[in-house]
């Protein structure tokens, strides 16, 4: 995959009939060259409980944290990693308010989900929940990325989209015992309706997961029995946590 300056990758963009991330030839039906495809950094070897990129070798187990103290999700999934192009593509759509590249991340993530044969999300869950953004962020950026991502994303994948409203934030549950993990995580969602069943909850970005596990307790104190996490990326380990 090609390192451009912002400039130039930003008139790559706009340029139809090519591939948004090179500039070479798009491969047959899509929208991105092979190489480009080939490229993307997958999210192989994932922890299954928190999906954070493990060593190659390390496919289909639990990461450490989660093997002492499990994450309340019953899994979460990540098919790309969130660096290179991806992280590229997550900001341009985020702060740039860039919906071409929206699109072009479901699109890759779905790609790479039915690549590794995970496209069965609407006969495991009955709806499929987002997590809803903070109101003065999306005041900020004048439109709720995490909302839009998942409105393209269910309908892609066939599945009813699930509402939730934000009251406050979730702090980061590291280092905390029992009972504050259990606070920390407490009220900081309510559901617009009662939810079904089985619920999939959707980010674009996954880092230790205590947002998401927030939305998760709200919604088995709602009476779900099950509750699992996807994202289009997770953070690798290295990166400073930071949304
Ligand atoms: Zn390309
Ligand atoms: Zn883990």
């Amino acid at each position: 995959m090609g390192v451009f300056p912002w400039w130039e990758r930003a008139l790559l963009h706009l340029l139809p009939g090519h591939c948004p991330l090179c500039l070479g030839r798009p491969r047959y039906g899509m929208p991105w060259c092979a190489a480009c495809f080939a490229a993307l950094p997958r999210n192989r070897a994932a922890c299954l409980g928190c999906a954070e990129p493990l060593p190659d070798g390390a496919r289909g187990l639990h990461c450490s944290r989660c093997s002492s103290a499990p994450l309340l999700m019953s899994s979460s999934s990540a098919p790309l990693v969130f660096c290179d192009e991806i992280a590229w593509l997550v900001r341009r759509f985020k702060f740039e308010g860039d919906l071409r590249a929206g699109r072009l991340l479901v699109e890759l993530a779905l790609a790479v989900l039915i690549e590794s044969d995970e496209r069965d999300w609407s006969l495991r869950f009955d709806g499929l929940l987002a997590v809803p953004s903070d109101a003065v962020r999306v005041r900020e950026r004048g439109f709720d990325h995490a909302d839009w991502l998942a409105r393209r994303f269910a309908r892609r994948v066939g599945m009813p989209l699930l509402r939730a409203r934000r009251l406050r934030a979730a702090g980061s549950q590291r280092g905390l015992g029992r009972r504050a993990r259990q606070r920390n995580l407490t009220d900081v969602f309510s559901l617009s309706t009662p939810p079904p069943a089985r619920v999939l909850l959707f980010d674009d970005v996954m880092t230790t997961g205590a947002t998401f596990e927030a939305l998760a307790l709200c919604c088995f104190d709602a009476g779900c029995l099950e509750v699992a996490a996807l994202a289009l990326a997770r953070t690798p380990r290295s990166l400073p946590i930071r949304r």
